[in-house]
């Protein structure tokens, strides 16, 4: 049977078929069409209008959307929603004067975090990532990107992205697996960088390519992590086994890594919180997209990724949760969206922009997700009666949604 959402205050959100991103001033548009109706058939988007061109609505389910906001599903594409315990005593350590690097260097951070994902179970793991993912689920989320990272060991990599992999089956959201082996050294390695660069390229990327478990891969660019000469190496390894990257950089220094991860086409670079006027030239005509994580900034009291001036060069900006133990526990895509527009200055239609057509493109899926475009996946956000849809913003710390739909059903 199908379904068909009546009464929409306004469908928000609907783009043509070739629209895969949005950039610098397109992304104040937020095209949308008031008091509408959305007809739902097998998983996707069969068809949408005004009110007053409505089908009849026996044989359909129907659902009554009078004052509510209808707009697709966020797409969070950068998470580590797969990890083993919390990292609470660090957030307390911080509050007490520690920063996150030397919190880093007394063996806490991404180390504490790979110390318990290899003492825990991998049922435990799924466990404990199917219940955040849940959350998500109810919170408006219907396409995520989930990193490895924690395993930095092949075995402990190859297990991280089997539970991604087992989460992909048992959900209806759509989900993309990244390989991040580069991530941190671990501890046997310390003092041999490039001995576990060997180990990321010559055995952890031929093992999961072989087992097929990752869509991308990524690194941690960063000083006191992975140079941009190693950056460059993964991704070169990378690519050898048809895995674009995704990367981490300029989350606390500029060190190049931007334009190198343009030359390799990677598919987007995250965080840049600290951004030059050389990184916003080298991704000027190219096709990787710039990834903001706001909620890692308000956690960690980080400066802001400079959103005016990647939209003012006319760039396009996704947003993402970062969702992690250690810099981000919050997968919040409403308090992302809400934190982007008080803390960075974006318009809620920028912020929404942000969060769902570019974070589509962010994760290679802006051709099945991401707008209100017919034969696209039924992923959608029924909101609360609102006055508005700045209030998703507006009223941060608010659950606005009422109802979400994924793959065309249903789920709360
Ligand atoms: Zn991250």
């Amino acid at each position: 049977m199908s379904i068909l959402l009546i009464n929409i205050k306004s469908l928000l959100q609907i783009r043509p078929a070739t629209i895969r991103k949005v950039a610098g001033k397109e992304m104040a548009e937020l095209p949308k069409l008031d008091l509408a109706y959305l007809r739902i058939e097998n998983n996707c988007i069969a068809d949408f209008g005004p009110m007053s061109a409505c089908p009849n609505t026996t044989n359909h389910e129907v659902i009554d959307a009078t004052d509510r906001f209808v707009l697709p599903s966020w797409c969070d594409s950068h998470s580590h929603l797969v990890y083993a315990g919390n990292r609470e005593q660090e957030f307390v350590d911080r509050i007490n004067g520690l920063s996150y690097q030397e919190i880093a260097a007394n063996g806490g951070g991404i180390l504490n975090s790979a110390e318990k994902l290899q003492l825990a179970s991998e049922d435990d793991l799924y466990a404990q990532a199917e219940n955040r993912l849940r959350e998500l689920i109810a919170l408006g989320t219907g396409a995520l990107e989930i990193k490895s990272g924690y395993g930095l060991t092949v075995d402990g990599e190859l297990k991280m992205l089997r539970v991604i992999q087992r989460l992909k089956a048992n959900y209806p959201v759509a989900i993309k697996a990244t390989f991040l082996g580069a991530h941190a050294f671990p501890k046997a390695y310390a003092g041999n960088p490039a001995g576990y660069v060997d180990l990321v390229c010559n055995e952890m990327l031929p093992a999961i390519a072989q087992k097929n478990v990752a869509d991308y891969i990524d690194v941690f660019c960063e000083e006191g992590y992975f140079s941009v000469a190693d950056t460059i190496k993964i991704m070169q390894a990378g690519a050898s086994h048809n895995l674009i990257a995704k990367i981490h950089v300029n989350q606390f220094n500029a060190i190049g890594g931007v334009a190198a991860a343009v030359n390799q086409q990677a598919l987007s670079v995250d965080h840049l919180e600290i951004l030059t006027p050389e990184d916003i030239q080298a991704l000027q005509n190219s096709e990787t997209m710039p990834v903001a994580l706001p909620g890692c900034s308000y956690f960690l009291g980080i400066p802001y990724t400079p959103a005016r001036d990647i939209l003012n060069a006319n760039l396009p900006l996704a947003l993402a949760s970062d969702y992690n133990p250690g810099s981000c526990p919050s997968g919040n895509m409403n308090f992302v969206v809400a934190t982007a527009c008080i803390k960075m200055k974006m318009t809620p239609e920028e912020a929404i922009n942000a969060a769902t057509i570019n974070g589509a493109y962010a994760m290679g899926l802006s051709d099945t997700h991401g707008s209100i475009t017919v034969g696209k996946k039924a992923n959608l956000i029924i909101t609360k009666k609102l006055a508005s849809f700045y209030q998703i913003p507006y009223a941060f710390g608010s659950n606005p949604i009422a109802q979400v739909i994924l793959n065309g059903k249903v789920i709360t």
